[in-house]
């Protein structure tokens, strides 16, 4: 994907976004003057959120399109980082992470899902949730094998299961991007290796609730399927509602790798730091690929973690903190011709603009951006076949309450 600076097209090029031009020519060989190599990603270029971030960026225009808080981290984190390298923590951390973090983590899983897993065997530091997501397709999909994988999905997902030889088996959330047990179930065949799963979602917005977790276990029971369930998103869930983590579930929990991000928890995306939890049989398997693929994880960050982590409960604040802005985002486009879908978790809120534009997301998406000044995400790139007539936007609301209001401003002129 590129673009032309502000009144420029985004346009297609020989990078483009990962599951929007899917139905586009695939790029097979990769050339220069003088070789050509076989490209192992020939429909995969620059991510939306790049695209668009981008843009935005070209155009002054308020970005809530990439996924990531305006706001600061807490200073008092900040500084434990500054003391940290004062302190000389600044070699490598043990390849799984630090010890201290990882009784931390423990802790924190037993509190909140009541199973404790063993630190020194099933927990694993990473650089954010993308490489524990990367890390555990690698350790475990063999060429052939099938991953089941719900659109709209996160766009690491696909990726990291082609690159291994693995074949992604897409399904679709159901209607109001409710999951659909049943849908899995019909994709499931004697090559599914894994099913992947995200509550809340990314794009979405939706939870996955109990009897969920518990159509997917009775599904899985009984079989050698593995499950990776996204969580990255666990302490934002809105309007009471509590997040069922696979945790909870025996018969997930002992086939699954569950990932998280620091950068969630603590509004700090740039830090990319995450963690993923696995029975002792998986998270082997795992370390296996870890130990060469980032060896260990930035190690004052960790050692700052593992002292606020016992800070009390910054974690709990959070769901009352997004829902506030989630609240004034949802009832500032109620004078808006956006029409909303429900949100039930995540920092990113859908919206239909049928009733201003029958343009394609992307193409809308663009001129909303250089003309009205706000940056959204368009959604068919969510999507391996994007579902015609769709015209659905995301917007990020983990921003300052001043941004919020500015964009709504904006958008409710339209
Ligand atoms: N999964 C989902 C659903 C996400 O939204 C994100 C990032 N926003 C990630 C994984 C990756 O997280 P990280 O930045 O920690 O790599
Ligand atoms: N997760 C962020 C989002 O959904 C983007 C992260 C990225 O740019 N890779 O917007």
């Amino acid at each position: 994907m590129t673009t032309d600076g502000c009144t420029g097209l985004l346009r297609p090029g020989k990078e483009h976004g990962p599951r929007l031009f899917t139905r586009g020519k695939p790029i097979p060989h990769v050339a220069s003057s003088h070789m050509q190599i076989a490209s192992k990603l020939p429909r995969t270029g620059t991510t939306i959120f790049t695209a668009m971030s981008k843009l935005a960026q070209e155009c002054g225009a308020i970005n809530l399109s990439q996924g990531f808080p305006d706001f600061p981290v807490d200073p008092q984190l900040a500084a434990l980082i500054g003391g940290a390298m004062q302190a000389g923590h600044n070699q490598y951390a043990p390849m799984p992470g630090l010890p201290a973090l990882r009784d931390a983590i423990a802790s924190k899983a037993l509190r909140l899902y009541g199973f404790r897993y063993d630190p020194a065997e099933e927990v694993t530091v990473t650089a954010g949730a993308t490489q524990a997501i990367f890390t555990a397709v690698a350790a475990v999909v063999h060429p052939g094998d099938e991953v089941v994988i719900v659109d709209p999905a996160y766009d690491c997902y696909a990726p990291a299961v082609e690159l291994f030889g693995g074949k992604p088996v897409h399904v679709r959330l159901g209607g109001n991007m409710k999951f659909d047990a049943a849908a899995i179930q019909r994709a499931i065949t004697p090559r599914t290796r894994m099913v992947m799963i995200n509550t809340p979602h990314n794009p979405a917005g939706t939870v996955l609730h109990e009897g969920d977790m518990q159509a997917l276990a009775a599904m899985l029971e009984g079989t050698d399927i593995l499950l990776l369930s996204d969580e990255v998103y666990e302490h934002l869930v809105y309007d009471g509602e509590r997040h069922a983590s696979a945790i909870n579930h025996p018969a997930l929990r002992q086939r699954a790798f569950v990932v998280f991000s620091f950068g969630k928890v603590f509004h700090a995306t740039g830090w990319k730091v995450g963690y993923v939890l696995a029975p002792q049989y998986l998270m082997a398997e795992f370390r296996k690929v870890h130990q060469y693929n980032v060896f260990s994880v930035n190690t004052p960050v960790q050692h700052a973690l593992a002292q606020y982590m016992d800070v009390p409960a910054h974690y709990k604040s959070l769901p009352a903190f997004f829902q506030a802005k989630h609240d004034r985002f949802a009832q500032g486009l109620g004078g808006s011709r956006f029409k909303l879908l429900p949100c039930e978790g995540s920092y990113f809120q859908l919206a239909d603009y049928s009733a201003i534009s029958d343009e394609g997301d992307l193409a809308f998406a663009q001129r909303l951006t250089r003309e009205h000044g706000v940056a959204a995400i368009p959604l068919s790139p969510f999507f391996h076949d994007p579902p015609g007539g769709q015209h659905l936007l995301r917007f990020c609301f983990a921003k300052q309450d001043a941004t919020l209001d500015a964009a709504i401003d904006k958008l409710c002129r339209i």
